[in-house]
């Protein structure tokens, strides 16, 4: 089995912690792991579901006084064993979380709604469940993102069946409450010293039962199919950020309303550019003449090109700055800037006329033609003795 952190140490109280105080400490932190604030974060996930066990144990007199006798061993093996998803008897840490905000459970109840902005998390006493999220991972060019783009893709997800309108029942039939759980979705059995509750085996936590399924989606009122979604790229997007399509995820089940739709950009990698924040690199060859005279260089940009003044006298990597080329920043509306690194490149296959030139050039040179070189060997004196 593998081990299970104290319950005290997963809701950040000690041992002698009032029911008020496990009670506030664990509002802030199922608040804080709460999947709809981290979709798709597995380790949130496993957080949260961890918090609502130790919540479930410690604010029960009779639970936590076990507990505190005899550790985990109190509720007996295969409970919560490692990870499972809860369904070692421990309730839906959903159900707990709506207990503790003190709501009905009948779906979008106010402060809930306000603090996770989606309604329904899981499934209500109709049976209806909001519809989970989806995640798309988007390429797009480092253009794109920095200007802006519309996109349509296209996704594999449950929508709702249009045989049954999402119902699930067949023409002529209807949902019923479950006789096994009588509409709750779960059941209560006994397990050592506790009840438990369970999903029902019968309506599978739906808390209904259909006389006679749709035959196009076989009672789940949702059908696989391939939908096309529009998406806007915002100008000077990054990569790895993520864009909620609101309700674009999976339908809901049974009228729930439908998840939303998660997409995460991936910038591919640009030729010539490299970002970092709003601004953008890029390296220009110049010529040993044009670095030693001064003149212009062409300088690539997002939009095409710009004349880049050289001064006389540039060195290999000086960098040049060109304000308002960069990518436009999302908050704030202004463009940064290209940094132009140059790179001066020495001359090759030198015929004998050059060769000629160089070296005479290369006779009159002093020490004043090359500060650089000055301040080394000025440095390095004492290495050379
Ligand atoms: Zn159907
Ligand atoms: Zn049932």
């Amino acid at each position: 089995m593998a081990t299970k952190r104290d319950y005290y140490e997963v809701l950040g109280v000690d041992r002698n912690a009032s029911t008020e105080d496990i009670k506030k400490s664990y509002r802030k932190l199922a608040v804080k792991f709460h999947p709809d604030k981290n979709p798709g974060d597995v380790a949130a996930e496993e957080k949260f579901k961890e918090l609502g066990e130790a919540y479930e144990v410690l604010i029960d007199d009779n639970k936590r006084s076990a507990y505190d006798r005899y550790g985990h061993a109190a509720f007996g093996a295969g409970v919560g064993a490692g990870g499972n998803r809860g369904d070692g008897g421990f309730h839906d840490p959903f159900d707990i979380l709506r207990e503790v905000f003190g709501m009905s459970g009948e779906g979008g109840s106010g402060i809930f709604d306000q603090i996770f902005g989606s309604g329904m998390a899981s499934r209500d006493r109709s049976g209806r469940q909001r519809g989970s999220d989806l995640r798309y991972d988007l390429q797009i060019t480092l253009e794109e993102a920095a200007f802006g783009t519309e996109k349509e893709i296209e996704i594999l997800k449950h929508e709702t069946c249009t045989s049954c309108g999402g119902s699930g029942a067949e023409a002529g039939s209807r949902a019923t409450s479950c006789p096994t759980c009588q509409g709750r979705g779960q059941v209560i059995t006994s397990r050592g010293f506790f009840q438990v509750s369970q999903t029902c085996p019968r309506c599978h936590g739906t808390g209904q039962v259909i006389d006679r399924p749709c035959r196009h989606c076989g009672g789940d009122g949702r059908v696989e199919k391939r939908s096309r979604v529009k998406l806007k790229i915002p100008a000077g997007i990054d990569d790895g950020a993520r864009l909620r399509s609101s309700r674009n995820g999976e339908a809901g089940v049974r009228g729930g309303p439908p998840g939303d739709l998660y997409v995460v950009t991936h910038v591919r990698e640009h030729e010539i550019f490299t970002r970092e924040d709003d601004d953008l690199y890029c390296d220009v060859p110049i010529s040993f003449a044009t670095a030693a005279l001064g003149g212009e260089a062409k300088v690539p940009t997002l939009q095409g090109q710009a004349l880049l003044k050289i001064p006389a006298g540039t060195q290999s990597g000086t960098q040049f700055r060109l304000r308002g080329h960069g990518v436009q920043n999302m908050d704030a509306g202004n463009r940064g800037d290209l940094r132009v690194r140059v790179i001066v490149e020495v001359p090759t296959r030198l015929n004998s006329e050059q060769r000629r030139k160089l070296e005479e050039f290369a006779s009159s040179c002093h020490d004043d033609n090359s500060p650089m070189h000055k301040t080394f060997f000025d440095k390095a004196k004492e290495f050379f003795r």
